[in-house]
């Protein structure tokens, strides 16, 4: 507290990363990084951006990031996306930011998951928006009648973090329509894990002027370092983000960023490749946990979400953490008795495994 700051700082509660602790040898499940390097054509690319001196460096990146959203549009030219329907920004954390600023803060309360991803509330605070919490199903299931209320936007992470459950687009397609006077969000940070075939909300904007769908690279490409995401919509959607941004940052992305996510996007094959490793060794997680007792909760994410009925959680975390291997814990209702784990590699998923045979006893 200081008389220096605003009325609004006073009021601010932040959100909480996980931890980023610099021990060398720690198994880190804790926030859902890809445990697979990106693309090598990504670290090609920031190479050669960067070139031998370095020069580039001394010229401001190009404003509007054309280059990543021209990968965006050619990712999802089977769904007819043209760059115009993109906007880009620093992390999708950003995009979110200016998507509350933007095309949430009205009149009427905005609608979310009571639990989702908790930086929602934390943007609520920083720029005023109302919101109603709507609960989960017993199953920590978002049931979509449940927000037929009035409402000044809605927004869902799909997959749902931390549970891992995933709405059909059948689904969502239901919400979308049925709420055509207010902007409908859906955040698929994680739905490149979702399955085989990627059930991609995209596929509906073209169809639905009142839906934005953001995403990251953070996770399915393997780039949480680099900080780039975007968001696919109407372009009036877009344009309302890109007012906002230009009121704000005018440079968001870096040289090295925009190199860097425009050749991540186009290498399809790296990402599939990937993506279809982390879909396996959670099956095989999942089961093994199942073997030592844990409820494990059917995850479309590159983390699984999951209780052990006889042990605590927080304690559990604590053992596992005197073993080298960190996972993340939320001290909350309802889920105060779950671990979110992070899907690493086989070889990683297996010392926690192992690590928790020992506890267990
Ligand atoms: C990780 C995550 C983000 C943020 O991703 P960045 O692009 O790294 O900022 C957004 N939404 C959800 C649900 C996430 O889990």
């Amino acid at each position: 507290m200081s008389q220096f700051w605003s009325a609004l700082v006073h009021k601010l509660t932040p959100y909480v990363p996980g931890e980023q602790p610099r021990l060398p040898g720690l198994v880190k499940l804790n926030t859902n990084e890809n445990p697979y390097p990106p693309s090598p054509h990504a670290v090609a690319a920031i190479r050669e951006e960067l070139g031998a001196d370095g020069a580039r460096l001394r010229l401001y990146p190009d404003p509007s990031a054309e280059r990543f959203k021209e990968a965006v549009a050619a990712h999802f030219a089977g769904l007819a996306i043209t760059p115009a329907q993109v906007f880009v920004g620093n992390g999708s954390d950003e995009v979110l930011a200016h998507t509350f600023m933007a095309l949430l803060k009205h009149e009427k309360p905005i609608l979310l998951p009571d639990i989702t991803y908790s930086f929602y509330p934390v943007y609520c605070g920083l720029y005023g928006v109302q919101h109603i919490s709507i609960p989960l199903g017993e199953h920590f299931e978002v049931r979509i009648d449940d927000y037929n209320r009035e409402n000044g936007g809605i927004i869902i992470a799909n997959p749902n973090a931390p549970t891992g459950h995933l709405l059909p687009l059948a689904e969502i397609e239901r919400l979308v329509a049925a709420h055509r006077k207010s902007v409908v969000v859906i955040d698929e940070a994680y739905i490149d894990f979702a399955g085989q075939v990627i059930p991609t909300s995209i596929a509906l904007v073209n169809r639905y002027p009142n839906l934005l769908v953001i995403r990251t690279l953070s996770k399915s490409h393997s780039l949480a370092g680099l900080r780039a995401g975007y968001a696919v919509g109407n372009t009036l959607l877009i344009e309302a983000l890109e007012r906002v941004k230009n009121s704000f940052n005018s440079y968001p992305l870096d040289r090295l960023a925009i190199a860097g996510a425009s050749a991540a996007m186009n290498d399809r094959e790296h990402l599939e490749k990937t993506r279809l490793a982390v879909i396996n060794s959670r099956t095989t997680l999942s089961t093994d946990l199942e073997r030592l007792g844990f409820e494990v909760l059917p995850s479309a994410a590159n983390f699984i979400f999951t209780r052990h009925p006889h042990h605590d959680a927080a304690q559990l975390a604590a053992q596992l953490r005197q073993r080298q291997v960190i996972v993340r814990h939320f001290t909350l209702p309802r889920i105060e008795q779950h671990l979110r784990i992070t899907i690493g590699t086989d070889d990683q998923c297996q010392v926690l495994v192992d690590a928790l045979r020992e506890i267990l006893g």
